[in-house]
């Protein structure tokens, strides 16, 4: 079917078109327009006149145009759900999460919009401000362009379009090639709504050309990006003065001590590492566990690990479905290959089979063998043996990554150890790297990004703090 973008309130085609293949069938899903740089820059103008509307819109008018996008989201939940099934094999049972988790994102925006304030500042603080009365005022930073993954097509786009329009901005959305749909669905939604048109727009086709027309213009005066390293510092190296907000990859880490409840655990650790076939930017990829129970956790990681169900996205029952690729699963094999000439063993999975790469499990991997040192975004989990706490806090820091970090221990002076020492944007207290909510700040260290989101967050990164002093004469 062929699709349109959407600008302006309106649906628009395009003089190219791309097949969209459903990863796990591999048969033609739609036709993708892909915008050309000119049809970009016709989408930012649009934006850049829509500011005005978005302007005049009290925060009252912003909260319930953001409240009505959750309720839509809510009344075309399963719809929404399988759309991200379909074109990113995410088993339907996850994609559910994701809409409901999508549900909260735009309610939180709706909460934040009402409590966008600035600050009383004490100007006669200062020897020269006496008589002087300050403030601050948060105002929309303008255009955002927002560029987003395909591991999260729609919860991630939230984070960004839920923020921009609770601060009063206007937004160009490009969504992965992988996943445009999810994306016109959102379409479909927020142009039911009293957004005033051309206040969002969502543009396809290539990362490349709509990324240089959105970094090149003058007018966006935001770039936010959820994606892989290499594309956000390409993005960041060409912004010039652009404000940036970089949420990348990371290969998370999680320590477990001795004296813990490993039952409670192991499930815990088999969802966090194969969920969404281990493509999820805070998925388990390093596990460092305690000599003490290292092989019973090895014993009841690949018990429960061989459970899992292998299949179509479609069915309720699966957990594993094929990756967003076939090139990225024979990546992910070759890196495994790579792991076991270097000496690790092969504990689950380790190989595709029916077109679907399995949950793997590796152990005795060495820091510098790419499914270690690397972002694996696959279904594959290392588990190393470690003696001491120290050990383990100094292989999780040993990355060029710092996104979230978990450890799971009894002991307080261990728990408080770790949350000071683990180089990360979050330590995660008995719990796996991968625990998420929507409103709590979330955002990396060195090459998982800068900026923070979690709507508040993101909020303040998408807004001008403006003084205003008055002189009381
Ligand atoms: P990706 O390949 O970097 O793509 C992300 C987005 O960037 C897509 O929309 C892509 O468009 C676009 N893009 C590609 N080349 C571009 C360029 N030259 N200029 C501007 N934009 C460009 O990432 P992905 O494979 O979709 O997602 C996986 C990555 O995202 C992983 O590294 C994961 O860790 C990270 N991630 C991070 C977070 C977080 O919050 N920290 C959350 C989720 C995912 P095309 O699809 O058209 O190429």
């Amino acid at each position: 079917m062929k699709k349109q973008y959407y600008v302006n309130g309106k649906w628009v085609s395009s003089n190219k078109y791309k097949e969209l293949h459903s990863p796990h069938t591999k048969e033609v899903i739609a036709q993708i327009p892909q915008a050309t740089q000119q049809e970009v820059d016709i989408a930012i103008d649009i934006a850049d006149e829509a500011r005005k509307q978005m302007t005049a819109l009290t925060a009252y008018d912003r909260a319930a145009i953001l409240e009505h996008i959750a309720q839509l989201f809510i009344d075309h939940r399963q719809k929404a759900a399988e759309i991200i099934s379909l074109e990113a094999s995410k088993p339907i049972k996850y994609a559910l999460g994701e809409i409901d988790r999508t549900i909260e994102t735009y309610k939180f925006a709706a909460e934040e919009a009402k409590r966008l304030t600035g600050e009383m500042i004490p100007m006669d603080a200062a020897q020269n401000g006496a008589n002087r009365f300050g403030y601050t005022i948060e105002q929309p930073i303008g255009v955002v362009g927002a560029i987003t993954p395909f591991n999260f097509p729609q919860n991630l786009v939230a984070h960004k379009v839920g923020p921009a329009i609770a601060a009063g901005n206007t937004i160009v959305l490009k969504p992965a090639s992988q996943t445009p749909l999810s994306a016109l669905f959102l379409a479909e939604l927020i142009d039911q709504t009293a957004l005033p048109k051309g206040a969002f727009n969502v543009v396809t086709g290539s990362g490349k050309t709509i990324g240089d027309a959105l970094i090149k213009s003058d007018k966006v005066k935001m770039i936010t990006f959820t994606g892989s390293p290499a594309v956000g510092k390409g993005i960041r190296d060409r912004a010039g003065l652009k404000k940036v907000a970089l949420e990348l990859g990371s290969n998370s880490g999680l320590i477990i001590d001795k004296n813990v409840d490993l039952a409670q655990i192991v499930p815990k650790c088999v969802m966090g590492a194969f969920s969404n076939q281990g493509q999820v930017c805070i998925s388990l990829q390093r596990t460092y566990v305690m000599d003490e129970v290292y092989d019973e956790f090895i014993e009841q990681f690949s018990t429960l690990t061989n459970k899992l169900v292998i299949g179509n996205p479609e069915d309720e029952s699966t957990d594993i479905s094929a990756m967003i690729h076939p090139d990225e699963q024979e990546r992910a094999l070759s890196w495994v290959q790579e792991a076991v000439e270097q000496g690790s063993k092969v504990i689950s999975g380790g190989m595709i089979e029916n077109g679907i790469f399995l949950p793997t499990i590796l152990t005795n991997v060495g820091a510098d063998s790419k499914v270690s040192c690397q972002e694996v975004f696959a279904p594959i989990v290392l588990v190393n043996r470690i003696s001491s706490i120290d050990e383990g806090i100094d292989a999780i820091n040993n990355s060029n990554f710092g996104l979230q970090a978990g450890i799971f221990t009894n002991d307080i002076s261990t728990a408080f150890k770790a949350s000071k020492e683990l180089q990360v944007g979050g330590v995660m207290i008995n719990d796996i790297p991968t625990y998420r909510v929507d409103q709590m700040p979330y955002g990396g260290v060195k090459d998982s990004g800068t900026g923070k989101e979690g709507i508040k967050y993101a909020i303040q990164e998408m807004t001008e703090t403006k003084l205003v002093v008055w002189n009381q004469q």
